[in-house]
């Protein structure tokens, strides 16, 4: 079982990965963006751990729930909003359960990437967060490890690939070549959840 404890674990393994990982998604949204999903990140989730700190949510829900407030306010870029729906839909369907299983884990966290697309209108294929998010939730009925190479595997699988949404959508078939810094991040998001639990 999950408790409140194993999703701030998860939070705080991904504020530290996404500080250690900064630069290199900064690098990645200087060719096909403005150079700030790193900072837009560090920023967004150095606030998450902070809010965590201070209201000490006590249900899974309810972690997940402040971590996406604090991203959605903290982070201007169009990445908050997505990652903060993301995680504030998960928390949601959640509910108020002290505890959850994985597998109600794998079916809140799909209800969160639904809502994702539902606010972007992106799919598979068009290279953002998505081609690392929806291969990650597909797999994760195999386990955190599973999920977290298939979040990889997506986000490398955007380097080819055309991008339809976000800002990297502005260069066309320039954009073509290039790994995508959302599915990047989220790859790292996915794996932060093997760090949790092997704490
Ligand atoms: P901004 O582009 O506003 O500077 P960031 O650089 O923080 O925001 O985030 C860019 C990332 O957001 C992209 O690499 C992509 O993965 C993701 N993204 C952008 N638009 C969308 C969308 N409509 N749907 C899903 N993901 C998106
Ligand atoms: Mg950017
Ligand atoms: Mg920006």
């Amino acid at each position: 079982m999950l408790d409140a404890d194993f999703f701030r674990r998860w939070m705080t393994a991904t504020a530290a990965s996404v500080d250690r990982e900064a630069e290199n998604l900064t690098a990645l949204d200087s060719p096909i963006g403005d150079a700030d999903h790193g900072s837009n990140l560090q920023r967004g989730f150095a606030a998450v751990t902070a809010a965590l700190e201070k209201e000490q949510p006590q249900t899974p829900g309810a972690v997940l729930i402040l971590a996406g407030r604090q991203l959605i306010s903290t982070v201007g870029g169009a990445s908050g909003p997505l990652y903060g729906t993301l995680l504030r839909r998960t928390g949601k369907a959640l509910g108020d359960a002290a505890e959850v299983g994985a597998e109600q884990f794998a079916e809140a966290l799909r209800t969160g990437v639904d809502a994702v697309m539902a606010l972007g209108g992106a799919a598979p294929g068009d290279a953002t967060m998505l081609d690392a998010l929806v291969p990650a939730v597909e797999a994760l009925g195999d386990g955190f490890a599973a999920a977290a190479t298939a979040a990889r595997e997506g986000a490398v699988a955007t380097t080819p690939m055309q991008a339809r949404k976000g800002r990297a959508s502005y260069l066309g078939e320039r954009s073509i070549g290039h790994q995508d810094p959302g599915a990047t991040s989220s790859a790292l998001l996915v794996q932060a959840l093997v760090e949790a639990s092997d704490e």
